[in-house]
């Protein structure tokens, strides 16, 4: 549609938090006329458009705030490098190396589950032209079918953001509150993405909702594993031979976070049926637990790729981002899965479900502060995000 086409009227510019370089207005369509050769499709069929619109609009929202989030730790590092405070760069203290070190690894986690999910996307438009689809079908149709995964990333990339923008502003100190600084910006800029493209609320149930409803169509089986972890509950806690191999611990820790989504997800729809729509506490918690287990697995598949493309040696960082990723998922994902059960169950189902999630997000100990220092160690070094 053109403004000149009659029947558009706008309101006025927004001021606006932040995004100020964008333009902002409610935009009103009475009696318009679509000049037929303007038509996307054929009538009726805009909501569809629409819909597969979004998914492509929040895989790049993810891409976007990954940006945004690089360019912010870059600025973190030099800021902190240059900055000294008692006699030294606050970039050498623990304090200040630790958030360092958690910003790059929230990036360096969406990234890897941001590139994962693009190249699943890429193979599966290539598979349908393949098939004989036209380009745009194909399109449609292959992002269509990740669209739960873009959900995902779409609430991970905007949170990564806010909070590695947020720990910018507090590296930065009294500078970050200053209009004058970078971060006073970006956290501005960042607040956004958490409202636009569907809230992380809407995502957060459209993610659980799209996983249940390829169950129903049976794209996806949710229902047989889920059975099988709940027959384990019921059977005394094999004991695994303990993996020597690289991330081996973590290996076993992601495949134990899936069991305790099956538990709660495949517990929660037996238990609620269709009225676990209504149940909104349980989804968040429940979409919390498969964004963390997405985007676990998916720094631990890149990880151990990394490691087999350029040696254990070399990636030492991203081995240890991904170990500090997934040792704290577990924590969360404990909570999570204990507080959607006890919303749900009850008696001995309940004591079985709690005893479950404990098992399936069982963390050996790791000495963090270590990580966290070899992770920032090459940053301060580098004076920038360089993973
Ligand atoms: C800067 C900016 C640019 C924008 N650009 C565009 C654009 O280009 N095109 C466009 O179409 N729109 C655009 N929007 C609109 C934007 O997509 C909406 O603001 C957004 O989807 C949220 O809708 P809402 O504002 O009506 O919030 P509401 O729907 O009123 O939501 C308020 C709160 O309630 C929660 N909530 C709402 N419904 C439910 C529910 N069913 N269950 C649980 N919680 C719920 C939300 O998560 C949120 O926390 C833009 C908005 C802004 C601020």
């Amino acid at each position: 549609m053109e403004k000149d086409f009659g029947g558009i009227t706008l309101n006025p510019e927004e001021k606006k938090m932040g995004i100020k370089g964008s333009s902002t207005r409610q935009v009103f369509f009475n009696d318009c006329k679509v000049p037929v050769e303007n038509m996307l499709s054929e009538r009726q069929n805009g909501f569809k458009i629409a819909v597969n619109i979004l998914n492509i609009g929040r895989i790049k929202l993810a891409g976007a705030a990954l940006g945004g989030a690089k360019a912010t730790v870059d600025v973190s590092v030099k800021y902190a490098n240059e900055r000294n405070q008692f006699g030294k760069p606050i970039s050498a203290f623990g304090a200040i190396r630790q958030k360092l070190a958690d910003q790059a690894t929230y990036c360096y986690v969406v990234e890897s589950a941001t590139y994962r999910c693009s190249q699943d996307m890429e193979h599966a438009i290539e598979a349908l032209e393949a098939a004989g689809a036209d380009h745009a079908k194909a399109l449609l149709k292959g992002v269509e079918q990740y669209a739960a995964e873009a959900a995902i990333l779409k609430v991970a990339g905007s949170e990564c953001l806010d909070y590695v923008c947020d720990e910018g502003v507090q590296i930065y100190g009294g500078m970050g509150y200053s209009a004058e600084s970078p971060v006073e910006r970006a956290y501005r800029d960042s607040r956004i993405n958490r409202i636009f493209e569907g809230t992380n609320e809407i995502n957060r149930m459209l993610t659980v909702d799209m996983l249940l409803k390829r169950a129903m169509k049976g794209q996806l089986d949710l229902m047989g594993p889920a059975m099988q972890v709940a027959q384990e509950l019921m059977g005394i806690p094999d004991m695994p031979e303990p993996d020597d191999s690289l991330l081996g611990d973590e290996k076993r820790m992601v495949a134990n976070f899936k069991k305790a989504v099956l538990m709660v997800a495949g517990g929660a729809a037996q238990k609620l049926g269709l009225e676990l729509a209504k149940h909104q506490e349980t989804l968040m918690h429940i979409a919390d637990m498969v964004i963390d287990t997405y985007l676990a697995e998916s720094t631990l598949l890149r990880t151990l790729k990394l490691a087999e493309m350029k040696g254990a040696a070399n990636v030492a960082e991203q081995i240890a981002m991904c170990q500090l990723y997934i040792h704290d998922a577990a924590d969360r994902i404990h909570k999570y899965a204990k507080e959607a059960v006890n919303n749900f169950a009850e008696g001995d189902e309940q004591r079985a479900m709690l005893m479950g999630a404990k098992r399936f997000t069982k963390a050996s100990n790791l000495n963090t502060a270590e990580l966290r220092k070899l992770i920032a160690k090459k940053m301060i070094g580098e004076g920038k995000y360089c993973y």
